[in-house]
């Protein structure tokens, strides 16, 4: 083993980048690299970073800053920055933090054992390589995600992932389908597809949106139990993938279609292309067949009025999302909003954070008691010992983000049982496994 191993990887950010982590994980592996998942023992580290807003690139310095004070101590003998942050700005991270040892970017994943290695430090291309670099699974064994594309062709005023990422570039069917099936026979049940956008699957690589000619593929995947779709985006969803959903025997009554809001001069000012009318009909579509909504709404865009405000809370209240996040507008130095006119007060943006948190939290409870006495399909994710029970999930809870289900009887972890519901509170709920 050489002096800076074993290597170890923290990994922040969405699920696109845990992927990439395992991906970078498969790449060391493959090299015959010493990885090691306690990152105390860890000689070295690679720190996968997100940069999307203020918040996250935070997060990303201060792990660094902890990294460099380990390395100062002599605990750690190489520091690798990874992601977003170096794709978006290597000069301020490099300005900032000379001990970092080497840079890679998101199109880099392959560069990873170069970046150990060589006198070079940057490794960051514009150009997205198609990687097919077997992955270390680091999610629980019967459940993973599969990044489907990457990349975004919007060009919402609010979001830098454009300018990290570049336009769409999808993975192509044949890779994808090697790869459930690989991720099926090393043991995995639920399969949850993630891009910046999936609606958008295809249309660099086929000339066309295919997530339903896709959907169509992983059907066929044999002993493959749940599918889950995250990240969608309004104006994409037409009634064929709404209907294909609702019919489907895999794929779950559950969707994640962030709308960001609903009043239409908000969602013209945040270069969204769908307008109230459009977002209203998805939503109505989806509700008339039974399927599972979990959106994100923005506060405080520059411009939104007290009145606007009023509009989205009632839409909220009347529409009655299953799950629902909320993020307090941030100015993004590289996006259109940022030289906006009209910046709403941070204390106004928190507020309506807030009130919108307060409006869904009462939703939420409301519709897990609906459940009560209802048989659903579980399936069992861990055993908690504080909790001193299983934790599941149902087909309308995604996997960190949503609800869970405290089950009792005689289960194992990542089997799906149907379950009698027998309780509820705020953010979960009590079932029974049925025989
Ligand atoms: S669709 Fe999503 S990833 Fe694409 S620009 Fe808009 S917010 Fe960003």
């Amino acid at each position: 083993m050489r002096d800076f191993e074993p290597i170890g990887i923290v990994s922040l950010g969405c699920p696109k980048n845990l992927v990439d982590s395992e991906r970078l994980l498969g790449k060391l592996l493959q090299g015959r690299f010493h990885i090691t998942f306690d990152i105390d023992e860890a000689q070295s580290v690679i720190i996968n970073t997100c940069a999307f807003l203020g918040t996250a690139r935070e997060e990303a310095e201060n792990v660094i800053t902890e990294f460099i004070k380990k390395k100062k101590e002599g605990e750690i003998k190489k520091i690798v920055v990874s992601g977003c942050y170096p794709s978006l700005s290597k000069e301020k991270l490099l300005k900032k933090f000379p001990e970092i040892d080497a840079l890679t970017g998101t199109n880099d994943l392959e560069k990873i054992t170069d970046a150990f290695t060589s006198r070079k430090r940057i490794f960051i291309s514009n150009k997205f390589e198609h990687t097919s670099i077997p992955r270390f699974q680091v999610t629980l064994p019967h459940y993973e995600y599969l990044k489907i594309a990457d990349g975004c062709n919007h060009n919402c005023a609010f979001c830098l992932i454009p300018k990290i990422k570049g336009k769409v570039h999808s993975f192509s069917m044949d890779f994808l389908i090697d790869e459930a099936k690989r991720l099926v026979d090393n043991g995995v049940k639920e399969l949850i597809l993630i891009a910046q956008d999936t609606t958008q699957y295809g249309v660099d690589l086929y000339g066309r949106n295919r997530l339903l000619d896709l959907l169509e593929k992983f059907e066929n995947v044999k002993d493959l139990k749940w599918i889950r779709i995250l990240y969608t985006y309004p104006s994409e969803i037409n009634k064929a993938l709404i209907d294909y959903i609702a019919s489907s025997n895999k794929v779950v009554p559950y969707i994640d279609v962030p709308i960001q809001h609903i009043n239409d001069k908000l969602l013209r000012r945040m270069r969204r292309t769908h307008g109230r009318e459009e977002t209203e009909k998805v939503i109505g579509m989806l509700k008339d067949k039974h399927i599972a909504i979990r959106t994100t709404v923005i506060t405080g865009f520059p411009g939104e009025t007290e009145r606007e405000f009023e509009e989205l809370k009632l839409f909220i209240k009347d529409v009655r999302f299953e799950h629902l996040g909320v993020f307090a507008f941030s100015q993004e130095e590289g996006t259109e909003s940022y030289e906006m006119d009209m910046q709403v007060p941070e204390k106004v943006k928190i507020e309506r954070k807030k009130e919108i948190e307060e409006i869904q939290s009462k939703i939420n409870a409301e519709k897990l008691n609906n459940m009560v006495g209802k048989a659903l399909p579980v399936i069992v994710d861990y055993y908690d010992e504080q909790l001193n029970g299983f934790v599941g999930r149902t087909q309308f809870d995604a996997p960190e983000i949503d609800d869970y289900v405290l089950i009792r009887g005689d289960v194992e972890e990542g089997k799906i049982y149907n379950a009698k519901i027998t309780g509820s509170d705020s953010e979960r709920l009590r079932a029974e496994a049925l025989k």
